[in-house]
């Protein structure tokens, strides 16, 4: 197993030490010294699962105006809410590998938090990140590399955060499967424990972690798995050490819901906030905090400044995003008309104010119907649908069959134009589901044609444009004749496929969250192929289509990546578009890219093996605990540094389609490398510089009777209260000292760590060139290779290094050349070209040396500079 360990790291930093927040704090400070115990443990503190209107609701101090604040799900819309968007799952948008999509998504998205009255918006996900292809939840985040992760991240959560929403980066981490993620669903005695070594952790999975805390994110969400044998939620190392020292997080930490597994140890291990409040069971209203902290508090378990801290942290966020103007977020009632004007329990106008509660039953308005889909040219169906096509990957293009032409037969082809062109559309999921499109809870099966994964991560649609009808509009009806087939199993009649001069076929490929599932698929996905006879049905059709004359398009929608190996060489199979999930405006996307409206410029955000062995031993999901695993299974991320792509160019097995891959309609050339030095190697970034003093209060603790209920205090059934019944039981106060001082780490000293690990060292620019027949976008990636044979500086050890790793990635807009007969230099088109330019930073050339706890920068050896097309096609090499 790796060597990871779950250090103790205490006590938990304070947040408040960096410029960016100091105002913030200021007038946190400021609130938060008025307030009193239980009002302090009340914004801790979740108010149980379903006793208001959110998925996460937490107790408000209406004395001093500080509201419940409301956190609902999710990455990729407001779950469980009406008249909002289902934007694009995060791997789609990762596959866009466009940055300014990105922010656009997360700030459209962010607008719809606001105006549902969402404070805290339950995204992005960047972990699970993608070890395991069949992992059921990767989809939610942006594909497998932490760079790309990071990078998307960030662009989410600036989007986000500029409409006031507090952003949450999760799950933190290391939740890479679903199977034994918690006990309670799986019936484990313990949640499955993720086994790492701090240099993995450090270089790919806390990777996006730190980009989203130098982007500001006010929250991060700690997993339900264990590190190390350590749970997430309780695991100083982690959320100390890692996250609040280390990466200088100023926002609050919360608990995935019931992720928290004990009380004092995960308050001093750096947890802020517990979802949904309840404790060990959904909804048992026994808090592990509430009045539990409380009593900690008193009793000197827990020291008064943790709490001082946690609340800080809370209120601090809130006014970093601005949630005090009463004119965005006006109070709720019964001083104002805000907090979330939607709940989540019912679609009825009226309904339950409490509805977990089983003897409050009183009612009101819970449902305003609030549109927040933006209008016309404002429209986030717009913005949907740009995502999913430029998310939207071509993978194989043989005799340009793409693009379609509206009206068949393309200009160029001989063919009987006086009869119509024929096109058979096939496979169920090409169209919408029977049952209505929003007929399994939390999307929760494979029905009709797949858009979404499921899970607390998915959301009602409030339209969806089916592929089919959608593809049959786009073809002019006066020369085109479309006949369909919408299941996955073909009828007897073999005319449907023979008559026809092109077929398209669709397949497609599910996973979820762990507590739901669908037929035998428990949120992981059993296998990498496509579900429902998929390949089968794409065979048939290879086979039949035009008696084997003609020509076969396929489109797959997937969770992520499937094996394409029973049909991809097929003769007939001239066209492979991997739409990834593409949400609401699927038909209109996907018309976009087969007809050549956009050009494709998607990229695979994953490795597409040839067979699931490829993606290598470690990228197993583990199915079963073995007896090994008594008190929890065990999951060691052996494998290290190697995975996705990493593992194939160090294992040199050839992917069937690379990490980064895609085609166009158009050709790009590149040239001109230009690599500028910005200063001498040196190893170590400049010494941490020193924060801001984090904000004090008294540390008197008040008198215990403060904290009992008030006389005549009305409770309502299952609702969580800071107050406590009695404090017979409380015993001896006694305030200990500080047993330990963890250092500071050295890599520490700003929002994502040490700043001058964000200096550029060396600057990269190379042109771009578009010589082919039309207009079109191209992503451009920039790939790192360490030194070769390198011995550490000082222990003259060797370090190990993947062959390549991804640094950064520009998305270009190019026209054709004005004149595509004048041959260039090379013999091709002249061309339009751009200029793209990257900077690498001190950390994009550093490896993680465990025994420093630094970002270590080899001073010897040559870094290799490689700028291409995907991770396997990088024409421009250079040295530096
Ligand atoms: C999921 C989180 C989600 C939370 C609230 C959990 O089960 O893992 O991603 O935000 O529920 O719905
Ligand atoms: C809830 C989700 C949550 C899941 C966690 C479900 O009952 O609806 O919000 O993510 O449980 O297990």
């Amino acid at each position: 197993p790796p060597d990871g360990q779950s250090p103790p790291w205490y006590p938990s930093p304070k947040g408040g030490t960096d410029k960016a927040w100091a105002e913030s704090y200021k007038k946190a400070a400021e609130l938060v010294t008025q307030m009193t115990l239980v009002e302090k443990v009340n914004v801790t503190t979740g108010t149980g699962w379903s006793m208001q209107f959110c998925v996460g609701n937490t107790g408000p101090v209406p004395r001093l105006n500080f509201p419940a604040l409301c956190l609902q799900d999710g990455p990729l819309g407001i779950r469980f809410a009406d008249n909002i968007t289902a934007f694009p799952a995060g791997v789609t948008v990762g596959a866009t590998w466009n940055k300014e999509l990105m922010y656009q998504r997360g700030k459209a998205h962010g607008k719809e938090a606001r105006l549902k009255g969402v404070h805290v918006l339950l995204g992005p996900a960047m972990g699970p990140l993608g070890r395991m292809p069949a992992g059921g939840r990767v989809w939610e985040g942006f594909g497998s590399d932490p760079v790309l992760q990071g990078i998307a991240a960030a662009q989410t959560i600036k989007g986000i955060q500029e409409e006031g929403v507090m952003a949450t980066a999760k799950h933190y981490v290391l939740n890479e499967q679903e199977h034994f993620r918690q006990a309670l669903e799986w019936g484990t005695p313990n949640a499955i424990s993720s086994n790492i070594d701090d240099r993995t952790l450090h270089e790919i999975y806390a990777w996006p972690f730190a980009d989203s805390v130098r982007a500001g994110v006010a929250s991060i969400m700690c997993s339900y798995n264990q590190v190390n044998n350590s749970y997430a939620c309780q695991n100083s190392k982690l959320m100390n050490g890692i996250l609040k020292d280390e990466l200088g997080f100023q926002g609050f930490v919360q608990s995935d819901w019931l992720a928290q597994r004990s009380g004092v140890a995960s308050a001093l291990a750096g947890l802020d906030m517990t979802m949904p409040g309840d404790g060990l069971k959904w909804a048992d209203a026994d808090s592990l905090w509430g009045p539990q902290l409380t009593k900690a508090v008193l009793n000197g378990s827990v020291p008064m400044d943790r709490l001082d801290d946690m609340v800080t942290r809370v209120v601090a966020a809130w006014y970093q995003l601005g949630q005090d103007d009463t004119d965005k977020w006006p109070l709720p009632p019964p001083d104002g008309e805000g907090g979330p004007n939607f709940s989540s329990w019912t679609h009825e106008k009226i309904g339950k104010i409490y509805h977990g509660s089983p003897s409050d039953t009183r009612t009101g308005v819970v449902n305003k119907f609030i549109n927040a889909q933006g209008e016309g040219d404002d429209s986030h169906g717009k913005l949907v649908r740009r995502v999913a096509a430029e998310g939207t990957v071509l993978v194989k293009n043989e005799d340009h069959v793409l693009p379609l032409d509206r009206k068949g037969w393309k200009a160029n082809e001989k063919a009987n134009k006086e009869m119509k062109f024929r096109v058979g559309v096939f496979g169920e999921d090409a169209r919408r589901s029977r049952n209505g499109i929003n007929a399994c809870p939390d999307q929760s099966c494979n029905d009709g044609t797949l858009t979404t994964g499921w899970g607390s991560g998915a959301v009602d649609y409030p339209y969806l444009v089916e592929p089919f009808s959608a593809v049959r509009e786009a073809f002019n009806n006066e020369s085109v004749y479309v006949t369909d087939w919408l299941e996955n199993t073909l009828p007897s009649q073999k005319e449907i496929l023979e008559d026809q001069d092109i077929c398209i076929v669709f397949g497609n490929s599910i996973a979820g969250e762990g507590y739901l599932k669908w037929e035998d698929v428990r949120g992981d996905r059993n296998d990498l192929y496509l579900q429902k006879k998929g390949d089968k049905l794409i065979q048939d059709v290879a086979k039949g289509c035009g008696k084997g004359n003609g020509k076969v398009i396929v489109v797959v929608h997937t969770v992520g990546p499937v094996i394409l190996e029973n049909w991809i060489d097929l003769p007939t199979v001239k066209a492979v578009v991997i739409a990834n999930l593409p949400s609401q405006e699927s038909g209109n996307s996907l018309v976009d890219i087969l007809f050549g409206e956009i050009n494709p410029s998607g990229r695979l955000p994953y490795t597409i093996a040839k067979k699931e062995d490829d993606f290598g031993p470690g990228s197993k999901i583990k199915f079963f605990p073995s007896p090994k695993d008594v008190f929890a299974p065990q999951q060691n991320f052996s494998e290290g540094l190697y995975i996705d792509y990493r593992y194939f160019d160090k294992k040199d097995i050839a992917p069937r389609y690379e990490f980064g891959f895609g085609l166009s309609y158009t050709e790009f050339h590149l040239s001109s490398l230009l690599i500028t030095s910005q200063g001498p190697k040196s190893p170590l970034p400049a010494p941490r510089p020193s924060g801001l003093e984090p904000p004090t209060y008294s540390t008197d603790l008040p008198n215990p009777k403060s904290a009992l209920f008030p006389k005549g205090f009305h409770k309502i059934e299952k609702y969580i209260y800071p107050y406590l019944e009695s404090i017979d039981d409380i015993g001896k106060t006694e305030v200990k000292a500080a047993q330990l001082q963890s250092p500071l780490g050295e890599a520490g000293g700003a929002q994502g760590g040490n700043p001058d690990l964000y200096t550029t060292v060396v600057s990269v620019s190379a042109s771009l060139t578009n010589t082919g027949p039309v207009d079109g976008d191209c992503v451009v990636q920039l790939y790192v290779s360490f030194p070769e044979n390198y011995n550490d500086d000082v222990t003259g050890e060797p370090v190990d290094f993947p062959v390549r790793v991804l640094r950064g990635f520009e998305k270009l807009s190019v026209d054709a050349s004005k004149q595509a007969s004048v041959k260039g230099p090379q013999g091709r088109g002249s061309g339009n070209s751009q200029t793209v330019n990257f900077d690498l930073t001190r950390k994009d050339l550093s490896y993680w040396d465990t025994r420093r706890q630094n970002w270590v920068m080899p001073t010897s050896g040559e870094f290799k500079i490689s700028v291409g097309f995907s991770s396997r096609d990088l024409p421009l090499q250079g040295t530096w």
